[in-house]
């Protein structure tokens, strides 16, 4: 990677420091003063007690129609918090910071992708009468507490008035991320047994208004949904079926702009959510109200550290849980400002997430190491030509981060006055679960970190055992309960799944998350990928996590997948797919990432194969489906591809070993 100094360094604020001995960083003492929590203490305290401290939390960070009567109930692999609690989530996301007099303040800030269409600005008045006049449009469709509602929108407003309107009225809201196929729609919308679906004719994709309508109506076909509610996004054609299809603005005109909150109960369910599929068949995720909103409220103020000053900005797509949690309840509930974008990072150009931080001065900005990835391989004169200076905290999620990434990061964006937060969650935990706190830190590039205040995560041998702090094989991830309250519920219609695919591993009192794990001192741990990905080599457990990281250390390198094969003498072997650049493939590269290998991890670790690739094939989140490589390398069937992003990939792979 060139050398960074064309970079403008900016004098405004300090909020990192290196590490005087170590490759780690630590926050400055001007985030240690600004920061909403900077004492280490609140771990040891929150873990003598965990049911004390989020009662506290729930009860501190929350408004309650009617206080809770048990704080925590389990009958593993079931629990309960805050039962017999009556809480509205719209409420606690809007009502409370208007009668506090935050009315004026801008609550959400959206940049549609074409460049010469104006922003939007709403402010919590604004878009809590917007909330509660579609809540009226939904019940005058016939939706009721309890009830499914698909939401099937893009990255435009009425994506988080649709969810918090839902939320006002009970509704369970299921959000499908609107880059899905009709037919993925379709399947979603028949699991949940949705009733109504919103949607909109279309938004803009690279210049583009792609016809998002005619994806809803394959989907909705041969479903139970009965109504449909249209936002007219684009000035195009869009064929409205009479008596189904509603246009959004034609029924919000006449709609009375005050709902009554339903007064909910804590446990009753908030939303369904389908995971990214990585690894297969997605499972609709169950998350309920008041755990789930206990835990976005307190990661959004302690591990995004949102404040009143704060301009926030999360770049995952509302379809994922990211986008739940962190561009909209979180910030929403914490009366943070939350900036989103409609379109693609590169249009008009690469330069445009760095222009809407500068224009925007957005202070916070969380997105995925995929992307991070990318922006490195299109060159850090990107970024390089704006002012950046706004920006005090980063954050990623979705995939570990290879140490490469962080810096290009830390570099290029944050201009080395930022920390960097890494998020590790998924869309089960429904908040992040372990990560540094920038008031506290510390920040260590590949190590996710701590596990968040009264979260009881551990990391266990084969037999469920803890290990100790100074393994170094480690182990896999799990949490103990009591059950962090953000936690899922379940998964939608299969409780059976939930059972197996969760709770089976190391019995019904442990959550099994599926991904490996290793201490990286006595505090902060190092997620290494997933279990099923892991690798034994010759003895050796190798994690995918570990071989990336020293893969991505070549300069050449940008991106790239490990996945075991079977092998006579060794058990299994490792096999790199490598993505370049600023280089051709050539066997001197081979060579020089096999020797980056030897000198990061050991010579048992030597890929036994390596291949250059255009891409690698990844889901529509974003993230490596190594799934799929191992099975092209197999020659076995690839099962379930739905939630590809790039098919071309995979037919690009399928050509390269036929020519073996
Ligand atoms: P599926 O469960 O359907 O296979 P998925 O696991 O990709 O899909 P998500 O819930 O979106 O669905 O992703 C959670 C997973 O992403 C985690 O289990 C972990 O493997 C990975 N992950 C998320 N954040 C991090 C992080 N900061 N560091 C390492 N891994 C992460
Ligand atoms: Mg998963």
């Amino acid at each position: 990677m060139k050398k960074t100094n064309n970079v403008k360094k900016s004098k405004t604020k300090i909020w990192v420091v290196k590490d005087k001995e170590k490759d780690i960083y630590w926050p400055s003492k001007e985030m240690k003063k600004k920061a909403n929590i900077s004492d280490e203490k609140i771990y040891e305290e929150a873990l003598k007690d965990p049911i004390a401290f989020w009662a506290k939390m729930a009860e501190e960070g929350l408004y309650w129609f009617k206080k809770w009567d048990k704080t925590y109930e389990e009958n593993p692999p079931f629990f309960k918090w805050f039962i017999g609690g009556k809480i509205n989530a719209s409420y606690n996301c809007l009502d409370r910071h208007i009668k506090a007099g935050k009315g004026q303040k801008t609550a959400l800030i959206w940049v549609p992708e074409p460049t010469e269409e104006k922003e939007r600005f709403l402010t919590y008045e604004e878009l809590y009468k917007e909330v509660n006049k579609f809540a009226n449009v939904l019940k005058s469709l016939g939706v009721k507490k309890g009830d499914r509602v698909g939401i099937y929108l893009p990255m435009i407003p009425e994506v988080q008035i649709a969810m918090l309107a839902c939320a006002r009225i009970g509704a369970i809201h299921s959000v499908v991320f609107s880059a899905f196929s009709g037919e993925s729609l379709k399947a979603r919308l028949i699991d949940a047994n949705a009733k109504v679906l919103i949607t909109a004719n279309s938004y803009y994709r690279r210049g583009k208004a792609l016809p998002l309508k005619q994806n809803a109506d394959i989907g909705v076909e041969g479903t139970n949904v009965e109504k449909v509610v249209v936002v007219k996004r684009a000035d195009i054609d869009t064929s409205m079926k009479e008596g189904r299809d509603f246009w959004w603005h034609e029924l919000m005109k006449n709609a009375k702009d005050y709902c009554e909150p339903e007064q909910v109960e804590s446990e009753d369910l908030l939303f369904i959510l389908y995971t990214s599929g990585t690894t297969g068949k997605p499972k609709g995720i169950v998350h309920e109200t008041g755990g789930y909103l206990t835990q976005a409220y307190w990661t959004s103020k302690w591990t995004f550290d949102m404040q009143d000053d704060d301009i926030f900005w999360c770049t995952a797509d509302i379809g994922w849980v990211t986008g739940h949690t962190y561009a909209c309840y979180g910030p929403f509930l914490t009366a943070t400002t939350l900036l989103i974008y409609e379109g693609a990072p590169d249009y008009p150009d690469w330069g445009r997430f760095w222009s809407i931080i500068e224009k925007y001065k957005v202070t916070i900005f969380y997105t995925a190491p995929t992307a991070i990835r990318m922006f490195a391989k299109m060159g850090e004169e990107w970024p390089a030509k704006y002012d950046l200076s706004s920006l005090r905290l980063l954050a990623t999620v979705g995939e570990p981060i290879n140490h490469e990434a962080w810096m290009w990061y830390f570099k290029n964006i944050g201009r080395e006055r930022c920390p960097i937060t890494d998020t590790w969650w998924q869309t089960e935990t429904g908040a992040t679960l372990i990560n540094a706190l920038p008031g506290i830190g510390p920040f260590i590039p590949t190590v996710a970190g701590r596990p968040f205040p009264g979260v009881n995560m551990k990391i266990v041998d084969e037999q469920g055992k803890e290990i100790n702090w100074e393994n170094e094989e480690g182990g896999y991830l799990i949490q103990k309960s009591p059950f962090a309250p953000g936690m899922l519920r379940g998964v939608w219609g299969d409780m059976e799944r939930y059972k197996q695919q969760y709770f089976s591993e190391f019995g019904p009192n442990v959550y099994f998350t599926s991904d490996g794990a290793k201490y990286y001192d006595k505090n902060n741990i190092r997620v290494t990928g997933r279990v099923d990905d892991t690798m034994k080599v010759a003895g050796h457990r190798l994690s995918t996590g570990e071989l990336e990281d020293a893969i991505t250390s070549h300069k050449n390198v940008t991106e790239c997948a490990v996945v075991p094969i079977p092998h006579e003498i060794k058990g299994q072997t490792p096999i790199a797919f490598v993505v370049l650049k600023d280089a051709q493939p050539s066997e001197d590269i081979k060579k020089e990432i096999v020797a980056k290998v030897v000198e990061k991890i050991g010579p048992t670790a030597k890929p036994e194969q390596i291949y250059f690739v255009n891409e690698l094939p990844k889901t529509r989140s974003g993230k490596i489906m190594r799934r799929v490589l191992k099975s092209l390398l197999l020659n076995e069937d690839l099962g379930n591809i739905m939630t590809l992003q790039n098919p071309e990939s995979v037919e690009q792979l399928k050509k390269l070993f036929s020519q073996k």
